[in-house]
Order: structure tokens, then sequence, then C-alpha cells
């Protein structure tokens, strides 16, 4: 157990596969703590033998050795045997029951297959190195990854064996690690962790032959790099439970409700110009190479979409911001759609938008923004939204149509709209769209107004 705390724990087994806890404390850590390896074989003599309280007894261990500076330690060589040891791992699907909850960690196995760059935080004055490790393990026969940020000391020992053997696959297992809201659903060290590289057992053996066997899926997931984005699949589950809007409360560090999302009445820009590599807000000129000043990185400047919404269910509403390919999805417009209608001064055309939007239930999941605006009114971020399937799907389906304002043209053109992929047809819908909006121009005097309202926020803005 690589990285010292203050009480450290250790469970002894013997041949029978009897356990007894080991501990040392303050400063005998640093001097016996190196001693003890994990998977090892001792002979431990001279160590005091306690009752363990009640109150701090875990796995069930009821006497404890005191190891001290006087314990006398000799290992026992020449045993390379898997250990009669079985660890219960929470499977990373499961991991969201354990998120942001200071009272809860998790064990986890997986085999280390990649790692994100470095970075250096300071926080409370005070610098920590973290860096994120991409774990895969097979689970239901799909492979699933999730980062584990190792920090500081972590990151200085095992992380640096780690990135050393990246290429034979290393397995882990992580005891005690945190599982953290980041990208949905991620993995973190922290004072009482403790990582273990390659151990002999079983299950670690298994998986590391797994991914030997599967060199070519576990190369084409580096590439994808899908597990840089938000997954689903660790987040999300069949029977989500949600939360009323008006039972939201910031302290809260995520959260899932089912609300419609509407932002016909608010108006705003659609994006903003943001670095490609971290996504954070540039003023750089669109396409324009430069070294974002935050991550540190090389890359063209590029649109990314960006807006609000309002979520809202029968209890309440909360304002929320929508990012990325989420929010190109709701829009139905690319970030370059956007920038390309806001510099030519022209409004986006979102009428169908708005009106499909008030057909549509979505499950959202949601977290505080931090930081607060003037109004002081709490901002949420959408990490994730899918739409609710409609509950009464075959009643509309025979009834009538949702909407008696559109006509059958435009609802087949909203059919369309809906089935195009955000690829290639994307083009053919704004064309369309465009010329709608032309027409609409050309007739509706409040769009005059708008557009010169645009126009003011364009100065403002831009
Ligand atoms: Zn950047």
């Amino acid at each position: 157990m690589g990285t010292p705390t203050k009480k450290q724990k250790f469970v002894f087994y013997d041949s029978e596969s009897s356990k007894v806890e080991g501990i040392i404390f303050n400063a005998d850590i640093a001097r016996m703590s190196p001693m003890l390896q994990v998977y090892k074989k001792y002979k431990i003599s001279n160590a005091d033998v306690r009752t363990i309280p009640p109150k701090f007894q875990t796995l069930g261990l009821t006497k404890q050795w005191v190891i001290t500076s006087k314990t006398v330690i000799e290992e026992v060589n020449g045993s390379e045997d898997i250990m009669p040891v079985k660890f219960s791992f929470t499977q990373f699907a499961d991991l969201a029951e354990y998120m942001d909850d200071r009272s809860k960690s998790v064990d986890v196995l997986g085999v280390v297959i990649s790692s994100l760059a470095k970075k250096t935080i300071t926080k409370n004055s005070k610098q920590s190195n973290v860096q994120k490790f991409v774990l895969l393990n097979e689970e239901c026969e799909m492979s699933q990854t999730v980062l584990l940020s190792l920090w500081d000391d972590f990151l200085n020992n095992e992380g640096q064996v780690l990135l050393n053997n990246m290429q034979s696959y290393p397995v882990i297992i992580g005891r005690r690690l945190k599982v953290t809201n980041y990208n949905g659903v991620a993995l973190s060290t922290w004072f009482d962790s403790a990582l273990l590289v390659d151990p002999p057992i079983q299950e670690a053996r298994q998986l590391k032959n797994w991914a030997m066997r599967n060199a070519k899926l576990i190369a084409e997931i580096i590439d994808a790099k899908s597990y840089i984005k938000y997954n689903p699949a660790l987040c999300f589950k069949p029977d989500q439970k949600t939360t009323l809007i008006c039972n939201v409360i910031p302290s809260q560090k995520t959260v899932w409700v089912k609300a419609k999302l509407s932002f016909e009445h608010i108006f705003q820009k659609y994006w903003y110009m943001s670095c490609a590599k971290c996504c954070r807000a540039t003023a750089a000129d669109y396409g324009i190479e430069f070294t974002c000043n935050l991550c540190k990185e090389k890359g063209p400047a590029m649109p990314r979409c960006r807006f609000d919404v309002d979520l809202s269910d029968d209890s309440g509403v909360i304002p929320a911001s929508i990012f990325g390919d989420l929010a190109e999805n709701i829009l139905t417009f690319t970030a370059l759609e956007a920038m390309d209608h806001f510099n030519q001064n022209l409004e986006l055309p979102l009428e169908f938008v708005h009106a499909r939007l008030k057909t549509k239930t979505f499950l959202v999941h949601v977290k505080p923004v931090q930081t607060q605006l003037a109004d002081a009114r709490q901002r949420y971020t959408i990490l994730y939204c899918s739409e609710v399937e409609p509950e009464f799907g075959h009643a509309q389906l025979t009834g009538e149509p949702e909407s008696v304002s559109v006509s059958a043209h435009q609802q087949t053109e909203n059919e369309h709209l809906l089935m195009t992929g955000d690829g290639g047809s994307g083009s053919k819908v704004r064309l369309r769209l465009s010329q709608k909006f032309d027409e609409a121009e050309t007739v509706d005097n409040n769009d005059f107004e708008s557009s010169d309202a645009n126009s003011k926020k364009k100065a403002k803005l831009g």
C-alpha cells in the first residue's frame, strides 16, 4: 500500500485464510509501511495484539496487531502463488450509486489502457498534481471505461509504475476510491485510497489475459477517445429516479429531473468561440491556431454551441445551460451554422424547434453552476439529456396531431428534420429553414425589430 496515511491498516491472511488486522500509527508509518508489501509473505513477531473496539471494526475483523518500529518483520521468500484472497468489486455500471457521498467509497478492478495529460491545480494556494487514467473492464460482455484521477503521491508512486508499463496492460485494484461526478461518473484517489498494480489474484490475471486477447478492441477504444465524454451507460439507469424541480437544491452535486426544455423567450447567442481541445472560451478568431492559456495546447479556435434553456415540470422552473453536441441536437443547428447566422446578422429559424420541444419531455442530468451571476438565481449545467418516450405514444399515433396549427406540409418537414442526423443533411435543413425565414422577414415587422435587437446584442457580445 504505497501511499502512507496517519493510520495505515493492513489485512494479514494465513495459509488457512484466517484474517487479522494490522495497523501502524503516525511516525511509524513512514518507517514500517515500506517493509510490508501487498501480496508478499512475512513472518511477524513482537506485534502488540489488541481487541478492536466494536465501532472501529471493519471487514468483520476483531483482533488487531499494532506494528511499531520494534516489531520484527521477516519476508518469507520464494512464493509467486496466487493468493487465496477475494475482493468484492463494484461494477463500473453501479458506480453512480456511490457518487459524491463522503461516507462511501468503492473498490474496483480494471486494466489501465491510457492516460490523459498531467495537470497542476492550485486549490487554497496549495498546488496539486493530478492525472487521469483510463480504466477498462468487461461487464455484461461489454467493454466499459471509467476515468480514474490519481493525485499527488498516488501519481508519483503507482502512477509512474502505470505510465512505465502502459504497453503491458497493467491491471489495478483501486481500493477506497471516491466516485465523483466528472463527466457524469469518474473515480478519484483520496487520502485513504490504495492502489495495487498487477496484484497476484485470479481476477486480475484473468483481466490481463482478456486485455491481451483484445488488443485490437483496446486500440480502437483509445483511438475513439469516447471515455473523455459523458458516458450515459455509466450514469443513466433504465429506472432512473428523478427529483421534482421544486426540490432541486444547489447543494446537490448532480440531480436528475424529468422536464420540458424551452428557450423560445430567451434572446441569446447560440455559440461561443472555444479552444478546440478544452472547449473553454477564447478571444481568438475562427480557425486561427493559438496556444490556449488554460489547457496550454495548440489548436484552432472553433465555435461551440451553447445556450440557455428553462427546465420545467409541474412543480417549478430552473434555468440551465446546454453545451456542445447536446446543444446542437436540441437546436438542430451546428455551432458553425449558428455562427454563420450570427455573423450575417440573421436570426436562427427556430420555430419548428420551439413547437417540437413543447411536445417533448426529457430526462435531464444537471449540476449546479458554482459561480453566481448578477441576478443571484442559481443556474445549472446540463450534463446529459435524453428524450423520454411519450407514455401515451400509441394514443398520439392514432389520435389527432398534437398541434393543430402545424400544417400537414410542415409536419412532414418536421419529421424529416427530426430524422436527419447531424451530418451532411444539416446544411440542407438550414437552407430550407433559411428560405422560410426570409419569407417571414418580409411579411412580419416583428422580425425586423428582433433583427435590430440582435445586432445590438451582437455589438455587445462580439
Ligand atoms: Zn484549451
